[in-house]
């Protein structure tokens, strides 16, 4: 891949007053060729109720663990690495912060970052809950969303970017629409 090193100016964005909208966090991933393609910084959110059997990261389930961290903080994270090439939300679970989450979507999409979300839900839940704006924004943030929990049964090592086969890469329009299914990640 031809990597585009134009630096990334940060953008009027910055104007916003959302920057210490805090986000609860396990912990961080500054390069990472393996949640997502190209070179990823991955945040793994902080909590998630769902108990897949041999989840991978136990240790981002509870609630109340991990640590806060501002979108300030992680942007400045983000902006020292001039050659990544987008940021993934793991977890955990991002849509328990989806307000947040979505914030820093905005921010890292303004950058020319493209946005993957890990989630255990299934898109066509996520959709279905159109009252719940705040799952509805961070869903218009994602380039592209990777659904479903881990299935133990399903478990395979032969697929780009998931751990069990019931899991999907779904590329999601700009903005909001229909979502189309790829088995690549790419965006
Ligand atoms: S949804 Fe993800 S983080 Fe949560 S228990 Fe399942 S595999 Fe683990």
């Amino acid at each position: 891949m031809i990597k585009n090193f134009v630096h990334r100016e940060k953008m009027s964005d910055d104007k916003q007053t959302d920057h210490h909208t805090p986000i609860r966090v396990s912990g961080f991933a500054k390069e990472s060729v393996v949640d997502g393609p190209g070179i990823r910084f991955v945040i793994f959110a902080q909590g998630c109720q769902r108990a897949c059997p041999e989840c991978h990261n136990p240790q981002t389930h509870d609630l109340q663990g991990g640590m806060e961290v501002t979108i300030d903080e992680i942007l400045e994270m983000i902006d020292s690495n001039p050659l990544l090439d987008g940021v993934t939300f793991s977890g955990g679970e991002p849509f328990l912060q989806a307000k947040a989450f979505a914030k820093l979507a905005t921010h890292c999409r303004n950058r020319n970052l493209s946005v993957v979300v890990y989630t255990g839900f299934y898109y066509e839940e996520i959709l279905a809950d159109s009252d719940n704006q705040d799952w509805q924004e961070l869903l218009k943030q994602t380039n592209v969303l990777i659904d479903g929990p881990f299935e133990r049964e399903k478990r395979t090592a032969e697929i780009a970017f998931r751990g069990s086969s019931n899991q999907r890469i779904l590329h999601l329009p700009v903005g909001g629409g229909i979502a189309a299914a790829s088995d690549k990640g790419n965006s």
